[in-house]
Order: structure tokens, then sequence, then C-alpha cells
């Protein structure tokens, strides 16, 4: 059994906030054990407790829209949530629930290991850019100890907002090349530089 299902086993025995008892399935997150893009959503909604799989709702649809717009499937990456269960009747996730849960999405990390992370929607974003807002810090990268960080709307907020959506595809289609500069620059490890793509 690989470290990623055993994890996954660990995580469906979760009861560490009050968002286990509610839930119908846990939603830890799928993709490839190894892949160098991990897209961090905020928590499962109705239909991803339903079948117990991230972004499987029209969000979801829309993501894979979004994905296919730069050529790749979403089997090709790995997509996970902050928080693993659904929160009742899709409230905001409280601190203490984000707090409990970090650790299931530090261990998914570890094991992945991605070149590049790009978090969708503010609950991913306060993870990686604190303090910042999305209107400022969308669409462009930094990089921290060999990973790329990235900050996306939100899929679900462009279908509910439409002038998001241009601004969304946008940045889509920008983390190919970004990427590209990510793997230039891990093979460029003897010669230390910053990447600030800001
Ligand atoms: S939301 Fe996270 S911490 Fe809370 S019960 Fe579910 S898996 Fe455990």
């Amino acid at each position: 059994m690989s470290a990623l299902t055993e994890l996954y086993q660990e995580i469906e025995r979760c009861q560490d906030c009050e968002l286990g008892k509610h839930r119908t399935r846990v939603v830890p997150g799928e993709g490839p054990e190894k892949t160098s893009l991990l897209f961090i959503g905020e928590a499962p909604g109705w239909h991803e407790d339903q079948q117990g799989r991230p972004f499987v709702g029209p969000a979801g649809k829309y993501l894979e829209e979004l994905l296919a717009s730069i050529n790749l499937k979403r089997e090709q990456v790995y997509i996970a949530n902050v928080i693993k269960c659904r929160p009742p009747s899709n409230r905001d996730p409280l601190p203490n629930e984000i707090q409990a849960c970090s650790k299931w999405l530090t261990h998914q990390i570890e094991l992945i290991r991605p070149k590049m992370i790009v978090t969708l929607g503010r609950y991913s974003m306060a993870k990686y850019f604190p303090n910042q807002s999305i209107s400022q810090v969308h669409g462009k990268a930094r990089k921290q100890d060999d990973v790329i960080y990235y900050a996306m709307y939100h899929p679900a907020a462009a279908l509910h907002q439409g002038s998001l959506r241009k601004t969304i595809e946008t940045d889509m289609v920008k983390i190919p090349q970004i990427l590209a500069q990510a793997e230039k620059l891990t093979e460029a490890e003897a010669e230390p530089q910053q990447l600030n793509l800001f």
C-alpha cells in the first residue's frame, strides 16, 4: 500500500474537529502520487461530500475546463482542499477546524512534493499568502523552499461572478510558463537564485 493510500485511511478515521460528525464521506483529495502541480481548494461541498472526491460539482467541471485550456486532464494533477469534511450547509470553516485539518494537507504535500502549489480561493491562499488579499496576489507567483506558490480565484467564485471568468482563465494560462521556469530553476540549484514573478 502506498504512503498516500495509508494517509487516506488515516484521514477517513479522523474525528479531530466537529466536521467529522456531519460528513457523509471524507474528501482527502485525489491525483497521482507524483505530480508537479497541486491545486488546493477550500472545503468539500454537497457533491464532494456525497462522492468523497474533490471538485466534482459545477466548480469541478469548470476547473476541468480550465485545466483543458492548458492541455491538462484532472488525472494529471493533484487536487485537494484545505478542509477534508464538508461544513454543514456549506458554511465557512472555523479557524479551529482549519487548524485541526491542516496537518493532513501538510502530509500530502510532503508525500507528493509538487513543484508548484496553486491556491484556489481565500482559505488556501491565506495559508501561503498570509495577510494578503486575493485581488492583489492572484496571477502572481512566488518561490519559497523550491516550491512555486501561485494564487487564483476559486472556480466557484468565477461561476457566480461572471466578471471573474476572464481573470481566472488568464491566470490559468500562465501556469505552464511559470512551471517551466520552476523546473529550470531546480536544475540550476548550484547557482542560488530567487524567482520573483511579482
Ligand atoms: S475536517 Fe479535517 S480535522 Fe475535521 S474531522 Fe474532517 S479530516 Fe478531521
